[in-house]
């Protein structure tokens, strides 16, 4: 028997699967102008994130959705809930608009947000989309007028909603009926299936509402958000099955650090691998004073490393070991990609294409060669008892050692000469 064939067929039929081919939806465009984007309807999976100043603070919260869109948020979304805040919208906008960055405007509304929206009509039209939560639009006899206000100012300054359940604020007069016809059920349901059952109805039954007001179709995005992994993989399978809104991906409350990032990898990868998500977003809690713009690393690091999309080059890393007493090499793989993402900005521009590169560091000879090899360009560290010298390898070519104190420094202007030499073509193409 042909052991070696066999095997390899077999890993040739689990490469081949990939992901599922995305689900189709229907496109929402959202903003106007240079930073307009399209949402759904095939286009790229949208990254966007929240800032978490208070939206009444016009310098605070415009430095914030410039940060997070320099870091790459293609959508900004921020919290409008009060007169403070709303009035400070379009002030926020024209702050934006003097620096250049025309990242489109998501407003947050809860509770009021057809009072808001209503008494600043200058908010309602800085804002490119509003956000609903059904749950927490209104209560019992309000709850359709006040949504009504909504989509009526939506569709009076032409803006797209997402109506986003979540299921800390579920519709409970909803819920409520739908627990009651379980009771009754001679095959009633977990409290869980009835719970994401009332998530997915209260998203749809709020569309047809949106659109029996004449809300197209293609101004709407739905999302329905819990904060555990199986339920959200369930929630939006359902939703996904059953219309053919775009949709927003996102687990709520995710959490601090790595927990946070785990778990909404974990969702949103699952998901995204069924073809199932337009938009995401990191819902991390980040450390008291710390980086907002993390949110978007993490979702646009999901995006690339799953093959969707392509932001910025990569860097492949070893874990190190024992073999790898020295912190040099972490210093290198750190200082590295610090680098590559402080410069993408220019380079964006200067070097069209360079988010393919792949670049890689690593610590000894057992993998070292090997991975570098796989890369555009890499570099090999000694390990404990290795002769002092660092092989670089370009384009899967041994091109030179490098060695001495200096290598850090050295292999950094390599990675710099070989995106010059390999994307300044294009640009020079493209002047
Ligand atoms: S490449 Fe070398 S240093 Fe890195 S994990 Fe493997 S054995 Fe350890």
């Amino acid at each position: 028997m042909d052991i070696g064939s066999e095997a390899l067929a077999v890993s040739d039929t689990i490469a081949a699967d990939g992901p599922l081919p995305r689900r189709r939806s229907i496109g929402v465009r959202v903003g106007t102008g240079p930073g307009a984007i399209l949402v759904g309807g095939g286009a790229p999976i949208v990254v966007q994130s929240m800032t978490n100043t208070d939206t009444a603070d016009v310098e605070a919260t415009a430095a914030q959705v410039a940060a997070l869109a320099r870091a790459g948020s293609e959508l900004v979304r921020i919290t409008v809930d009060r007169d403070e805040a709303a009035a400070a919208v379009p002030h926020i906008r024209d702050r934006l608009a003097q620096s250049g960055c025309t990242v489109p405007l998501v407003g947050d509304f809860h509770y009021i947000g057809h009072k808001l929206l209503a008494d600043h009509p200058a908010c309602a039209q800085a804002l490119d989309k509003y956000r609903i939560n059904p749950g927490n639009v209104g209560f019992k006899d309000k709850r359709d007028s006040q949504f009504s206000s909504i989509v009526e100012i939506a569709l009076k300054h032409g803006k797209p909603v997402r109506i986003g359940v979540n299921w800390g604020s579920l519709d409970q007069d909803l819920l409520t009926a739908l627990m009651d016809a379980n009771a009754r059920s001679s095959t009633p349901l977990s409290t869980g299936a009835v719970t994401r059952e009332a998530m997915v109805r209260s998203a749809l039954l709020s569309a047809a509402r949106a659109e029996q007001l004449g809300l197209s179709r293609d101004r709407i995005i739905l999302s329905a958000k819990v904060s555990d992994v199986q339920h959200l993989i369930a929630v939006y399978r359902m939703l996904a099955a059953r219309s053919d809104y775009a949709l927003h991906l996102g687990l709520t409350e995710a959490g601090m650090g790595s927990k946070g990032i785990v778990a909404s990898s974990a969702a949103m990868g699952i998901l995204l691998q069924e073809g199932i998500g337009d938009t995401i977003r990191v819902s991390l809690t980040p450390e008291p004073g710390g980086d907002r713009t993390v949110e978007v690393k993490v979702g646009q690091e999901l995006l690339q490393t799953m093959g969707f999309r392509t932001f910025v080059p990569l860097v492949a890393a070893c874990p190190g070991c024992g073999r790898t007493t020295s912190t040099v090499f972490q210093e290198l793989a750190r200082d590295i990609q610090a680098y590559i993402r402080d410069e993408m900005p220019l380079w964006r521009s200067r070097y069209p294409g360079v988010e393919t590169l792949n670049v890689a560091v690593m610590g000894c000879i057992v993998n070292g060669p090997g991975e570098s090899k796989h890369a555009d360009i890499g570099i090999s560290l000694p390990g404990t008892g290795e002769a002092p010298a660092a092989p670089v390898f370009i384009d899967g070519e041994k091109a030179m050692t490098l060695r001495g104190e200096g290598i850090a420094a050295e292999f950094k202007a390599l990675v710099v000469d070989y995106i010059e030499r390999r994307f300044g073509g294009a640009r020079s193409a493209a002047e």
